[in-house]
């Protein structure tokens, strides 16, 4: 690595921290050498203002100041989101303002003499990710800091939470926001992930470390340990990559290479090396970096870039244990019989050093359904509860922990009854697995002898592991975008034909019916930008799926083509989602076909037969079956859009989502109208969408005519208990009454009607 020539916030930092260097090493007092430090900044920047405020009994303290009124000197105090010291404090956020008192929060001291003072800034003393004070300059003059200045004012603050912390002026583990550790039992709430339960003592991912030197005595030779931990860390990494486990394609592999692309990344360690340049240790400089990233972290709203910060996260901290000597994780220091382990994010290569036999759940405080750790655990079979705010305050090292991702919540430290209550769940869960298990190689069949289809929708490559699980009949939604998702980059043709190869291959002369990529909108890829499709108000219903893929042909020729190749010598089932308009099918149709024709043309070898079909949507599709479906092969009905469409229902939205029922008059009858148009056209149909995964609502759908479900793999077990329990003539034959009086509470109509008629709804 070649040694950066210092930028100039490096070189105003480098000045302060050499003054400040010798006022730590004093023999003075500590709140001597906080004076000391608010005339160095201040001078350092010349503000007439610098204080320092710090956190004691839960309130921000002023410590020390230049230019304010001296008498406002542990006077003045502010609690938590109060004022812009609060604010600052509160949000562990920087504030730079050139009129403070214009700003929503500016709560007026009179002790201090503020008044004098136009513009401020201001940023957070942080000590294990939170806000232990607030280090604030201000001016006579409006103006606001540039940015050199506010970066010297972040490097100083982390050499303040050192001196502060040693000179314990602030209560350890006190933070802004942290509540004192209870020892009672204690529930917490999360997001589901992973699926399932478990029980098992906490283990935290990561022993802290501890920052003990902030100001660098020799700054080459943190420069030399910042190289040398450099290069364990991608010595550590290749070496997992070439782990025979990962040595196979797949999601982990393309999760990996971009955990690796990371490691190796240039700009990072030009940053790393930067802060070393302003004085800062090597760990200093590498806390600081990855401060400032989790700060650009929360300004970002895309939550696949997110998840790509968090492997950088994860490779800084990997770094500091390196370069700290503080190494052990707890992967390292093995594991004890059922751990669950607690984290504030994992990568996903941390989470894969843990023994998977020991390792019965994971509770994180951050995480998100696309992110890569929550791919790889599921691989792993292993539950996670994410966003489970202040998990890691809450619960202590050897907790006993009831981890119920299904329900979306945690229990630590139970009471004899709760436990009790837990393992009869578990137990139950249990049985009933192993009940569905023994139905796996019995057919989806009625009582009345209607050989219902009961497909998997899939999305990932391990998950055609999933037709053998469960004893499907196919995979009748593969959602081609996650692979989309989960790259860095846009996936390249053979990757997406090698994918959709094995899959065709896993499932054996089961089909498989692709659907197009459903990108755009609300899965929006970061490393592709489309035109007019950034900040869309309404992206679910924007320039996402077909509408972005016909615009995009170049996208959707390299998807025809990988699929087209990857189904050589069999029958390919193609669908395109978010059909809203007949062309918009026949144009997709058409490119297929060329691409087709053009294989052929160069004598390569093309699928035996093609099926095309459309997903149903888009209500309006509706309106105009008679022209659609002489031309398909099949019609799927995507009830997750669908439904969300025509109550104008976001289906993101928690808010909504219990305020309309599936089972509700309007759903059925709808649906009852296109199950009714397909029938007379001849043409096969089948809903894809979360409906069918319920028993109940299957049920209706059933009742409804439809005789293909493609269901999450999970409710495969319930669904065919339900179907093998189920006189679906007797059913139909209540629909028609059901739907003419529409009643409001036809759920409970259809609940009893199962219960009399013994239908398995578990
Ligand atoms: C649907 O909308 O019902 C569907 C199956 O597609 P997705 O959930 O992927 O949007
Ligand atoms: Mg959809």
């Amino acid at each position: 690595m070649p040694v950066p020539v210092p930028t100039p916030a490096a070189t105003a930092a480098r000045e302060i921290l050499t003054r400040l260097h010798d006022v730590m090493a004093g023999r003075t007092h500590a709140q001597a050498k906080l004076n000391n430090v608010v005339q160095i900044i201040g001078e350092a920047l010349t503000s007439e203002v610098c204080s320092i405020y710090l956190l004691r009994d839960g309130v921000l303290e002023l410590y020390a100041t230049r230019g304010l009124s001296q008498a406002a000197v542990h006077v003045t105090k502010l609690a938590l989101g109060e004022g812009l010291v609060g604010t600052i404090a509160k949000f562990v956020e920087t504030l730079n303002l050139d009129e403070a008192e214009s700003h929503p929060e500016f709560a007026y001291k009179p002790e201090t003499g503020e008044e004098l003072y136009h513009s401020f800034a201001g940023v957070p003393i942080v000590r294990r990710e939170r806000a232990v004070g607030v280090l604030c300059v201000q001016h006579a003059a409006a103006r606001r800091y540039d940015d050199v200045e506010i970066e010297a004012l972040q490097t100083v603050a982390m050499v303040l939470a050192e001196l502060i912390a040693a000179a314990g002026l602030i209560d350890e583990g006190l933070g802004a926001g942290s509540g004192a550790r209870d020892t009672g039992p204690a529930q917490l709430a999360g997001l589901k992930l992973v699926d399932g339960m478990a029980r098992g003592h906490a283990v935290f991912h990561q022993p802290r470390v501890v920052i003990e030197h902030s100001i660098a005595e020799d700054i080459e030779a943190e420069r030399q340990r910042v190289y040398s931990a450099f290069r364990q860390m991608r010595e550590q990494i290749d070496r997992m990559m070439s782990q025979s486990e990962f040595g196979t394609a797949g999601e982990h592999r393309d999760v990996l290479e971009t955990y690796k692309m990371f490691a190796y990344d240039e700009g990072w360690s030009r940053r790393i090396n930067d802060a070393i340049s302003s004085g800062l240790t090597a760990e200093a400089a590498i806390e600081r970096v990855q401060q400032r990233t989790r700060m650009r972290m929360r300004e970002i709203d895309d939550p696949l870039l997110r998840d790509r910060m968090h492997d950088l996260e994860d490779l800084a901290n990997r770094l500091l244990r390196i370069v700290s000597g503080q190494l052990g994780t707890a992967a390292q220091m093995g594991l004890r019989q059922d751990s669950i382990l607690i984290a504030r994010n994992l990568g996903p290569a941390e989470l894969l050093e843990y023994d998977r036999r020991r390792l019965k759940g994971v509770v994180l405080e951050e995480g998100s359904l696309t992110a890569h750790v929550t791919i790889v655990a599921r691989a792993m079979g292993v539950p996670v509860l994410g966003r489970t705010r202040d998990v890691r305050h809450t619960v202590a090292e050897g907790d006993l922990l009831l981890l119920d991702a299904t329900q979306q919540h945690l229990v630590a430290r139970p009471t004899a009854p709760m436990e009790e209550a837990f393992e009869a769940k578990l137990a139950v869960t249990q049985k009933r697995r192993a009940e569905f298990a023994a139905l796996r190689d019995l057919p989806a069949m009625t009582t009345d002898g209607v050989r219902i289809q009961l497909m998997v929708n899939a999305g990932l490559r391990d998950d055609a592991a999933q037709l053998d699980v469960t004893g499907a009949d196919g995979i009748g939604l593969f959602r081609t975008e996650f692979q989309f998702l989960v790259s860095a980059t846009l996936p390249q043709r053979e990757h997406q034909q090698r994918l959709y190869r094995d899959v065709i291959e896993a499932a054996g002369d089961r089909p498989v019916i692709f659907r197009t990529v459903d990108i755009g909108g609300d899965k929006a890829l970061p490393y592709m930008k489309i035109e007019g499709a950034s900040g869309e108000e309404n992206p679910a219903m924007g320039w996402r799926a077909l509408r972005l893929a016909l615009g995009r042909d170049a996208l959707m020729k390299a998807q025809a083509r990988a699929l087209l190749e990857a189904a050589a010598g069999r029958t390919l089932h193609v669908m395109f989602p978010m059909v809203s308009e007949p062309w918009e099918y026949e144009d997709a149709h058409t490119l297929f076909e060329e691409q087709r024709a053009w294989l052929q043309g160069r004598g390569k070898m093309g699928p035996g037969a093609v099926r095309y079909g459309a997903m149903l949507e888009v209500p309006a599709l509706a309106e105009v079956l008679d022209q659609l479906l002489p031309q398909l092969d099949f019609l799927s009905i995507g009830t997750n859009d669908l439904t969300q469409f025509l109550f104008a229902a976001d289906r993101g939205n928690p808010r909504l989502a219990e305020r309309y029922d599936w089972l509700s008059p309007a759903i059925l009858r709808f649906l009852s109208r296109v199950v009714t148009a397909c029938q007379t056209a001849g043409v096969p149909v089948g809903v894809c969408g979360e409906m069918g995964g319920r028993p109940l609502e299957a049920m209706a759908l059933l009742g409804l005519g439809i005789d293909r479900l493609s269901i999450t793999p999970a409710a495969v077990g319930p669904i065919k208990a339900m179907i093998r329990s189920l006189d679906v003539g007797a059913v139909r034959a209540a629909m028609p009454a059901w739907l003419a009086e529409g009643p409001r509470n036809l759920r409970q109509r259809m609940e009893a009607w199962a219960g009399e008629h013994a239908v398995a709804l578990l």
